[in-house]
């Protein structure tokens, strides 16, 4: 293969990644526009993707965990459960399940 169409295949293949992270961002992007609406409104726009019953929203010290009335299953919405643990002074998800925890004991 001669270093000119070398170059060429890598500029089409730099192109091509270029194009799917782009693709892959843009993605992700409209996801949480959809979870920050629904949470702008103080609602989950979900039902249990196990069970279909309806969500509860849950604040757990400023990250909102959808917990499921019927089946009592916990779910996250994106990029929760990373404010979740970056947020916990350990650095662990211990303090995030402690804090869990509390919530539902004062109830
Ligand atoms: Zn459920």
């Amino acid at each position: 293969m001669s270093e000119a169409m070398d170059e060429r295949r890598k500029g089409l293949e730099e192109e091509y990644f270029h194009r799917k992270n782009k693709e892959a961002i843009e993605k992700m992007r409209a996801k949480m526009r959809i979870a920050e609406e629904a949470k702008s409104a103080g609602t989950s726009s979900m039902r249990c993707p196990r069970c279909d019953g309806s969500l509860a929203v849950k604040d757990i010290d400023g990250a909102e965990l959808n917990e499921c009335g019927k089946c009592g299953g916990l779910w996250l919405d994106s990029g929760e459960l990373e404010k979740l643990t970056k947020r916990d002074d350990r650095g662990s998800e211990r303090g995030f399940l402690d804090k869990l925890w509390d919530s539902w004991n004062s109830d």
